[in-house]
């Protein structure tokens, strides 16, 4: 058989083609025919005459890894930098050295000695991790649970008041760690954990062990829990007291809830910022009670936003709020119209939240994405409406901003993270570049906003420490960690009488 026209070839002939005049004396076959002549004889064909060396080796990942985990000084070389610091600049191809969990410098061609672990990343980029700014960690069993599930009537019915009421501490911790476990995964180094399952004291503490457990920098956002052993809003001063009384933490506490003046009283009694769920066009009148009586704080943080009055803007403003948009959860679950063009237009720069896993991915990038498409799709028919007032298109550059050193900002941890800066912790994601889904790269942060997901995310580091390398998770026993999960969720959904449906 000639494997080039779907000739037959002279049995005797040791050719796998026909000469010209075969082939124009040769009547065709089908292409079954020829699938079966290949098929039949495959054994007997030589190798063809592809270029070799497409399978690269790879490098000897376990002993680079364990120079990187013996501590001390640690250098990326030639990566691709997007450092979201003006000051620090962007580089095609630069070095930043790792000393003490810290940035110490961003720039081409630093100088080693042996003593210091390299990391080749040709090919790669390197940018701040993600920062999620509230997500409800401990429905990380529930995940999908609900996949066209609307905030009303299904949520609430669901999730908040059925499957969530039956959740023991045991429940929390392990919904809790595999949530940040699967965030750390997908390139998120901080997020807010806005609890809501604290039914008692020992709940709130298998969150924050969760949290701890698993390595993720962020803000224990201290919620209601549901039954009569609540301890739901003081207990947040002893939580403060016990376990975040110290600055050198990766965590951070603070309260969370919605427009009540019974909560900012307590967050202000505990010195915590609060961070307000549900605000919404209905909440106008809350928040100028609450701005009256002097409880707003800079730095506390406003979820959702949708449809919000010129007023509730202002107040927020005025404030020094921050408002974290979740568009993807929002759109999809009933929330209302989200708030991406009306922050900018009253001046925010706003952080971004995946907020329920109940519904939507966790993944920085499908919030990325979804933001960035909604805004233009906004601004463009406004535009259509109304040429001389169409406002600024969004780039590829500005959500890049909103999902780091925006998202810093807003949790007030912009001095330590959020951009690649020395100085500031070294909070670092790896990005391959290389992989078929991007290759070749023509623009770094469209590459990341328009093309990238979580499998391009290779390495992750949080405050030096090495948190994912080449692909997985380090020290991290993922199939313990899964059938806890898996045991975990039959309990719940058995204990809420919920009926779930895998097909
Ligand atoms: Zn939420």
């Amino acid at each position: 058989m000639c494997i080039l026209c779907d000739s037959p070839v002279s049995p005797s002939s040791s050719r796998f083609s026909c000469t010209a005049s075969e082939a124009n004396n040769n009547v065709g076959i089908n292409r079954r025919r020829l699938l079966i002549a290949l098929g039949a004889s495959v054994a007997a064909i030589p190798a063809l005459s592809f270029p070799t060396g497409l399978i690269a080796q790879a490098p000897d990942s376990k002993a680079e890894l364990s120079r990187l985990q013996r501590g001390g000084r640690v250098l990326i070389r030639n990566a691709t930098i997007l450092s979201m610091d003006a000051k620090v600049g962007d580089f095609a191809a630069a070095d930043v050295l790792i000393d003490g969990g810290k940035i110490r410098e961003v720039r081409p061609g630093i100088e080693v000695d042996a003593s210091v672990a390299v990391v080749d990343a040709r090919d790669k980029l390197l940018l701040p991790g993600f920062v999620d700014t509230h997500h409800h960690f401990y429905q990380g069993l529930l995940r999908n649970i609900l996949p066209n599930g609307l905030l009303q009537p299904d949520y609430s019915r669901d999730i908040s008041d059925r499957l969530t009421a039956v959740y023991t501490a045991d429940d929390v911790h392990i919904g809790t760690l595999i949530s940040a476990l699967g965030m750390i995964d997908m390139g998120t180094t901080c997020a807010v954990d806005t609890s809501q399952v604290n039914h008692t004291p020992e709940h709130s503490e298998a969150g924050i062990k969760a949290l701890q457990d698993s390595g993720i920098r962020g803000v224990y956002a201290y919620s209601r829990g549901a039954g009569d052993k609540h301890k739901y809003p003081q207990d947040v001063a002893r939580l403060h007291k016990a376990y975040f009384n110290s600055q050198d933490q990766l965590l951070a506490i603070g309260l969370a809830g919605t427009l009540v003046k019974a909560q900012f009283e307590a967050a202000r009694a505990a010195d915590v910022r609060f961070y307000s769920h549900g605000v919404n066009h209905r909440t106008e009148k809350a928040l100028i009670e609450l701005s009256q009586a002097g409880l707003l704080r800079a730095g506390d943080e406003y979820i959702h936003c949708t449809q919000l009055s010129a007023e509730s803007w202002k107040i927020i403003k005025d404030s020094g709020g921050v408002v974290s948009l979740s568009p993807p959860i929002e759109m999809m679950m009933g929330h209302g119209m989200p708030g991406i063009q009306e922050a900018l237009d009253n001046g925010f720069r706003p952080s971004l939240s995946s907020d329920v896993g109940v519904t939507f991915a966790q993944d920085p990038f499908t919030v990325m994405r979804s933001t960035l498409s909604l805004q233009r799709l906004i601004a463009l028919q406004r535009g259509q409406k109304d040429p001389d007032n169409q406002p600024k298109l969004l780039t590829v550059r500005d959500v890049l901003e909103f999902a780091t050193i925006a998202g810093a900002n807003a949790l007030g941890l912009g001095s330590r993270t959020g951009s690649i800066t020395p100085g500031k912790d070294a909070d670092l994601v790896i990005l391959d570049a290389s992989r078929l889904n991007v290759w070749p790269l023509n623009n770094a942060a469209g590459s990341v906003v328009n093309l990238m997901n979580p499998m391009n995310v290779e390495t992750v580091f949080i405050a030096g420490k090495v948190m994912k390398w080449r692909g997985a998770l380090v020290g991290v026993d993922e199939q313990k960690i899964k059938t806890m999960a898996a045991t975990a969720r039959d309990g719940v959904v058995k204990r809420a009488g919920f009926q779930s449906s895998l097909l």
